[in-house]
């Protein structure tokens, strides 16, 4: 008899910071198609951790936005289920239970580097012009008792994460064989800021795990951050989910997009008069699984969603946003 595999489960876990725009929208319609098309379980994550960044009128926004979209969840903030809350903000303390644990296994240690410590070595050559150079690991060899009086100081302090020396190696489902050795491209990073938010590395994980995600379809800006993930997923002994890096959506000029691009907002898009099953077509266009931009509901693109189809047709980006004028 063949083994029926365990069904999938899929989030997509937006930050309230600012408006779904078409290219959040997209990520999540193809999360969502993901799941639905392999008939799993589909959860909305408010990723609201910094409060200096979130707004709960944004989280709320983002809640009708998607679902005026035509997509649904399992479980999330508005619909409860078995693995709530689903705001991160009300998860501290799955997070203070990992880093207890991480610490009782030496993993994590208090650093006081400031700023401005860590800019002069940013003088230092390093990897690409774009990335910050790797921590140093100044406050990595305090004695335990050093760090333990440290943390109980007023002096300001973060918690980084001891990364284990070696490359990490990972198969994307769209972005192929992905290799990265953090320990020398990253170095030991912070899992708990200065100003007391826990880290969205380390919510992350701790989150995808405690729902029991086992698909992570997002966007492949955070590319570089799935190793640092599956690190600390190890080092906590938590399973490790698949992955599958969406590109992001660029505007006709082949930039990230931005105000220039005009109104990407789905709000607005609302508001200037076009339809759901309209937008929806054109995001489908944009990732490349249509080959023209024409209305459809999302539920009917459910049946024939394969990830393999992502970029599968390349419309013009002149052409597609042109329709957006
Ligand atoms: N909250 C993150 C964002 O909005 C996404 C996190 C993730 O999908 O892992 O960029």
């Amino acid at each position: 008899m063949a083994e029926l595999s365990p069904p999938i489960v899929g989030r997509y876990a937006p930050s309230p910071t600012g408006q779904l725009h078409l290219g959040n929208a997209r990520t999540a319609l193809l999360a969502w198609l993901q799941v639905r098309q392999a008939g799993g379980r589909f959860i909305l994550r408010m990723e609201d951790l910094d409060p200096a960044r979130s707004s709960p009128t944004v989280a709320k926004a983002i809640i009708e936005d998607l679902r005026w979209l035509g997509l649904d969840w399992d479980e999330g903030p508005d619909v409860g289920g078995p693995h709530g809350p689903y705001c991160q903000s009300e998860r501290r303390a799955f997070y203070t239970e990992a880093l207890e644990k991480l610490w009782q296994q030496e993993l994590i240690y208090p650093c006081t580097c400031s700023r401005k410590d860590l800019a002069s070595v940013a003088h230092a050559p390093h990897g690409a012009a774009d990335d910050p150079p790797p921590y140093p690991g100044h406050c990595r060899h305090r004695r335990r008792s050093e760090q333990e009086a440290l943390c109980q100081s007023d002096h300001r302090w973060s918690l980084r994460f001891h990364v284990p020396a070696g490359i990490v190696a990972w198969q994307d489902a769209l972005a192929g064989t992905i290799i990265q050795d953090v320990a020398r491209t990253v170095g030991d990073f912070i899992v708990y800021r200065a100003d007391h938010v826990i880290a969205y590395q380390l919510a992350v994980v701790v989150d995808d795990a405690a729902m029991g995600i086992t698909d992570v379809l997002r966007g492949d800006d955070l590319l570089s951050s799935t190793a640092r993930q599956i690190q600390l997923g190890q080092a906590l002994g938590l399973p490790i989910p698949r992955y599958a890096h969406v590109p992001l959506l660029y505007g006709p000029d082949g930039a990230r997009l931005a105000k220039r691009h005009g109104a990407t907002a789905i709000a607005a898009l609302r508001d200037r008069g076009w339809r759901a099953a309209e937008i929806t077509g054109w995001l489908a266009a944009s990732a490349g699984l249509l080959p023209d931009v024409a209305p459809i509901n999302a539920r009917d693109l459910v049946a024939t969603f394969a990830l393999s189809d992502i970029a599968k047709h390349r419309v013009d980006p002149v052409a597609l946003w042109s329709f957006l004028a």
